[in-house]
């Protein structure tokens, strides 16, 4: 199929259920709540991450922050945990969440606070990107949480809507294994680097930036595509990629939802694919700057006109049909980053008047981690 839209399907508008017992207020305690409980455990894993870097932080990520600097963050955070966290007990709303913010930021002050000394760094091999996980937390909260209120498709979803923890989870995870899947990867580059041209990474390399940034994307899509697609069409591989697709509810968190098996293998093969493409280090960071955005950006609440942004990449709107559960729409909307291999192997599906009304899998999955971890080694 490779179809705008299909002419006999119903397409229905999705319902969302207002649910006012799970807003965001000051006044029902759960944002100085879940401030108070977010800012104390960033601010004590921040001050675990000053006092062991070795083991901590991400090697190639420490060298773009300045770890002094950020301890003036680290100290507006552990003061404001502790004022929201008293505030919890003046409302006497939500003090359990308030008390755990409390005392996670109490140790944190006990183990050094901000003015805790930057360790002895000796970089390992393999370490928990801690680090990255309080960056990437911190700035897609603010950005992405603010932009799916300024801009909703859905203005009565909830931010703490259905499974949201187990999102977070799936986020943390992702984060603090970073320099696992890094390693992973330049594992299979050193076992392919026979295959690595020299005259044609030159060749490359002699390209203007921009050129080597939308080969970077073309290269990464195409892989990407048949990954997906061999993950869809594949019954055995399936199950791995059903993780993602048991969302219900789409935001900006929803995409952190992957099996960790789908996780090393899509990073990898697009690590060892364009390392043997061997554009420059300026542009291979700008394409992981925009496929990281992007790929928050497609899951998201969002509904921006994207004018003709939309006949070219890949949007919310494009992607949340990839997650329907609808006819029409399954196995269809693989591409990442372009929707050209979804015209190009016809497996395009974009009614642009409409959005999924239903998103998830047909036969339902377990909703723990531990459930969802082992669903694909289930015998069935
Ligand atoms: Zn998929
Ligand atoms: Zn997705």
């Amino acid at each position: 199929m490779n179809t705008e839209q299909d002419t006999d399907y119903q397409y229905r508008e999705r319902v969302v259920v207002p649910r006012p017992d799970k807003e965001l207020r000051f006044r029902n305690g759960r944002i100085p709540g879940y401030f108070s409980i977010f800012l104390g455990g960033l601010s004590l894993a921040a001050v675990l991450a000053y006092l062991f870097p070795s083991y901590l932080t991400t090697t190639d990520l420490r060298a773009a922050y300045d770890a002094e600097a950020l301890q003036d963050v680290l100290k507006y955070g552990m003061w404001f945990s502790l004022f929201f966290g008293i505030t919890t007990f003046v409302l006497d709303r939500r003090k359990r969440l308030g008390a755990a913010g409390i005392a996670m930021t109490l140790i944190a002050f006990a183990l050094g606070g901000y003015n805790v000394p930057v360790g002895p760094v000796e970089p390992k091999p393999l370490s928990l990107g801690v680090d990255w996980l309080i960056l990437a937390f911190l700035g897609s909260t603010i950005v992405f949480t603010s932009l799916e209120k300024l801009f909703p498709k859905y203005r009565e979803q909830v931010i703490l809507r259905d499974e949201w923890g187990l999102d977070f989870f799936y986020f943390c995870l992702n984060h603090l294994l970073i320099s696992a899947v890094l390693l992973f990867g330049n594992f299979l580059v050193t076992h392919f680097e026979w295959v690595a041209s020299d005259s044609l990474q030159a060749a490359i390399q002699s390209t203007p930036l921009w050129l080597q940034v939308v080969l970077l994307i073309l290269v990464a899509d195409f892989v990407l595509y048949w990954e997906h697609r061999v993950f869809h069409e594949v019954r055995r591989l399936w199950p791995f990629h059903a993780v993602h697709h048991s969302v219900e509810t789409m935001d900006w968190l929803a995409g952190s939802r992957a099996h960790v098996v789908q996780i090393f293998i899509e990073r990898g093969l697009v690590m060892l694919a364009l390392y043997l493409l061997g554009a420059s280090k300026e542009a291979l960071d700008i394409y992981v700057t925009f496929a990281a955005l992007q790929a928050i950006i497609i899951h998201s609440n969002l509904n921006v006109p994207w004018g003709p942004i939309k006949y070219l990449l890949v949007t919310p709107q494009f992607h949340h049909w990839h997650h329907s559960s609808e006819k029409p729409a399954i196995d269809t909307n693989y591409s990442a980053h372009t929707v050209l291999f979804d015209r190009l192997f016809g497996t395009y599906h974009f009614p642009k008047a409409h959005w999924p009304a239903e998103y998830g899998t047909t036969q339902k999955l377990p909703g723990s981690y531990l459930g969802q971890l082992f669903y694909p080694f289930r015998r069935r």
